[in-house]
């Protein structure tokens, strides 16, 4: 089975070779405040922040999910008012988890079919203390691109900005320098095992963190941070994930060459989508994700390509709150074959 399921996803093959040898470097069994395990996740660190561009004075630290992320910002900012930009499912939830814990969270929705309004923002009484975005949302398949999450950047400079790149971090390269605190589960785009989450924070989110001191919480961002400064973690954490994660990068290329590659495997997806007559949820280009796909149908033909697809044992996304019934949902993640993809297309070729 291939899956094209937006997560959990995919996984890189060479995960298979990896696991055996987690098992049989013995790393598995040692004590997560041992210098072997210390070496190991600051081995992992290094290999992340160095194939994903990272900048050296930002920090990498892990969670357990991007739900989990959410919530590490709302407690580690929870005196700030937070604005929530979002057109879709994922975006909303975070709104209303930072909502279930602080009233100074404001929503505002934008359409799936454009950008969203800097200007509507700027007309706020209040001002964004905390600026919630979703870089790729997985539930329609939009996305805000860096040159857009620069100019929230630049208009406003005093705002800490945070972005939920879930679906699309390992696959794209983000502008880190855009925002102040980037997360993202691994199950997707990184092509790994699902139970981890990396977030990547700015100095000026690591100084508010240390300015605001909220260290009651048991995953308190700036106890994360203060133990990763020894190359540690709070709590035992999933040490197999770190080592999964450090293989990895050091056998794959460069974000920039995967990103190069994603982007033409986007082209060639939508080239034969618009062939074969198929209808993309989003018409805007400018919006339309990179590294999810969104056919829009009936929802009887919903069912009828997937099960399809499954009979030759592809697996399809199926559509996600707002869309649940009306679209099929595809990777475009790195770790799937590019094989497969022409074995999918040819599948699907016959439907339409
Ligand atoms: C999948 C997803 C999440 C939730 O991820 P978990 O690891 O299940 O918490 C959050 N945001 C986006 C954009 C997602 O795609």
């Amino acid at each position: 089975m291939t899956s094209f399921y937006p997560g959990p996803s995919q996984l890189y093959p060479q995960i298979a070779d990896f696991l055996q040898e987690a098992y049989a470097s013995g790393i598995l069994s040692r004590n997560h405040r041992s210098k072997e395990f210390i070496a190991m996740n600051q081995q992992t660190v290094a290999l992340t922040k160095a194939k994903l561009h990272i900048p050296n004075n930002y920090a990498l630290v892990y969670a357990s999910s991007a739900t989990e992320c959410w919530e590490i910002i709302g407690q580690a900012y929870l005196e700030l008012c937070s604005i929530h930009l979002f057109n879709g499912a994922f975006g909303e939830k975070w709104y209303q988890y930072r909502r279930n814990i602080s009233a100074n969270a404001l929503p505002m929705p934008f359409s799936i079919q454009k950008m969203p309004s800097l200007n509507a923002l700027k007309r706020l009484a209040i001002r964004p203390e905390v600026i919630c975005l979703t870089q790729n949302e997985t539930s329609n398949a939009t996305q805000l691109k860096n040159r857009w999450l620069r100019k929230v950047r630049a208009q406003f400079p005093d705002s800490l900005v945070c972005v939920d790149a879930t679906s699309s971090m390992g696959g794209i390269a983000l502008d880190w320098l855009a925002a102040d605190v980037w997360f993202a589960s691994v199950q997707k785009c990184f092509g790994m095992p699902s139970g981890m989450a990396l977030m990547v924070c700015s100095p000026r989110a690591i100084a508010l963190a240390e300015q605001l001191a909220h260290r009651t919480h048991h995953n308190s961002l700036l106890h994360i941070l203060e133990k990763a400064r020894d190359g540690q973690t709070t709590h035992t954490p999933s040490i197999l994930h770190i080592f999964l994660l450090g293989k990895l990068m050091e056998t794959l290329p460069d974000i920039q060459t995967i990103q190069r590659t994603l982007k033409e495997r986007r082209r060639t997806w939508e080239y034969f989508l618009r062939k074969n007559r198929y209808e993309l949820l989003v018409h805007n280009k400018a919006v339309r994700s990179d590294t999810v796909l969104a056919i829009k149908t009936t929802p009887e033909k919903v069912h009828r390509i997937r099960e399809k697809a499954e009979q030759a044992d592809f697996l399809l996304g199926k559509g996600y709150g707002a869309w649940k019934e009306n679209t099929v949902r595809i990777a475009n993640f790195p770790a799937i074959p590019a094989e497969r993809i022409a074995a999918l297309q040819h599948v699907l070729a016959s439907e339409a």
